[in-house]
């Protein structure tokens, strides 16, 4: 491991938490050179919701390897871009009475968070975009304004401007409605925040520790933002491809956001994919005002379709998905009811986890975790959350092995602690 750390930038972070070389990878199992197996709660932060080294997907993709099927393809028309969009639009899109565009961006979530914003502030005319408490939106510096952690947007070097942070869900107590302030701060004159072009949110905040929104307060979202003008934008980009039990995450509130961001999972196979849908109305883009060379990724294409036309043609993987909700929600409760009001389980779908009373605490955990081959990450502002994060495609018996060794955990971490308070 010595050329990582003397050649690679200390900007890495994820090797300092699992400080092994890994040189394969099948599902929900990673294997490190020394042939050790680890179960992957972690998932490519949640980029991997189908596994790694889907077989299904595999399969087509090796196909058309093949067969010299074009690999890069800027944004030129080609025969696995036309028949990824014609599956989008047949399995995802019109199922759920969702008319949208779609913009290949370049291929991470930050670049398709840049176009959404962009587009919108270009359709409205107004440069403020409202972010949430907690939001985390992506490290460029367009997406890291509406980020809230310090941390990150103290990378950014230059002031972060344009964006405006209003209290998410949950964030003032269980008996403020969050909207209601944002609302008097729209509509007063003298409020001092200026009307934006859109607001940018989570359903479920990924790395902002697991808080969820309401369906009530994602409507009442999507009415305020009509009331004053105000476009929807909904970063699904962790949440999305079926993290929550359904294919979108705001599906279960009847919303339809005027702008969705979508990435991470999206090509199914990990290979970086991304794409803003948004309403007809709102393409005022001109012919590459927005653009990037790797907007065409063809082998992402491939894998993508085959993942919807293999999981989303009906509703047999969605259940799936439910099921396996609740063996991990159960099994991250019983561990959380054995210490006390101070743990609670946060989350919804195949992204929950258990928040502990401080981030250090949370780091032993899934550092004693780790040892016992298990890969597992924290969220949160204070890193407080231990966060599961597994592919959906993770056995149910995997699921409770998982659990059992972060009980374990606990109860071992907690005891330790105990003894060393007493
Ligand atoms: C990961 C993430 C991003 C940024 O995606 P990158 O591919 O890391 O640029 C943006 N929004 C959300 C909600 C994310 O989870």
């Amino acid at each position: 491991m010595d050329i990582f750390k003397s050649t690679e930038s200390e900007v890495r972070v994820y090797s300092r938490a699992f400080p092994m070389v890994f040189n394969r990878a099948k599902n929900a199992h990673l294997y490190s050179e020394d042939g050790q197996e680890y179960l992957d709660f972690l998932a490519g932060a949640g980029s991997l919701n189908y596994g790694h080294n889907n077989d299904v997907l595999k399969k087509a993709l090796l196909d058309y390897i093949e067969s010299d099927g074009i690999s890069q393809g800027l944004d030129l028309f080609t025969t696995a871009k036309h028949d990824f969009i014609e599956a989008y639009k047949q399995y995802i899109l019109d199922p759920r009475g969702l008319d949208y565009k779609m913009q290949f961006t370049g291929p991470t979530g930050t670049n398709c968070v840049e176009a959404a914003m962009k587009l919108a502030r270009k359709v409205k005319g107004r440069d403020g975009i409202i972010s949430f408490t907690n939001g985390f939106h992506g490290v460029s510096l367009g997406a890291v304004a509406a980020t809230g952690n310090k941390h990150h947007r103290g990378g950014a070097g230059v002031p972060l401007n344009s964006v405006t942070f209003m209290p998410y869900d949950g964030y003032l107590g269980a008996e403020v409605n969050t909207l209601e302030v944002m609302d008097k701060m729209l509509s007063d004159n003298s409020s001092g925040i200026d009307l934006p072009a859109a607001v940018i949110v989570e359903a479920v905040q990924g790395e902002g520790g697991l808080n969820v929104a309401r369906a009530e307060w994602l409507q009442g979202l999507e009415k305020l933002c009509k009331k004053h003008d105000i476009l929807l934008i909904l970063d699904d980009i962790q949440a999305g491809n079926g993290r929550t039990g359904e294919f979108f995450s705001f599906e279960f509130a009847g919303i339809k956001p005027d702008i969705v961001t979508v990435s991470k999972s999206l090509s199914g196979y990990g290979l970086p994919m991304a794409l803003v849908l948004f309403k007809p109305e709102l393409d005022v883009w001109g012919p590459g005002e927005h653009n990037g060379t790797f907007r065409g990724n063809n082998m992402a294409f491939v894998t993508a379709r085959t993942a919807i036309e293999t999981y989303w043609q009906d509703d047999a993987f969605a259940n799936q998905v439910k099921a396996k909700t609740q063996v991990l929600g159960d099994g991250l409760q019983a561990i959380a009811d054995k210490y006390g009001a101070d743990f609670y389980v946060k989350g919804r779908g195949l992204m929950r986890g258990i928040c502990c009373p401080n981030g250090e605490l949370a780091g032993k955990i899934t550092a004693l975790a780790f040892k016992k081959g298990l890969i597992i990450e924290t969220s949160g502002p204070e890193d407080e959350v231990i966060k599961c994060l597994m592919p959906l495609t993770t056995s149910e018996a995997d699921l409770k092995k998982g659990t059992e060794i972060l009980a374990k955990c606990f109860a071992e971490v907690l005891s330790e602690s105990l003894s060393q308070a007493s």
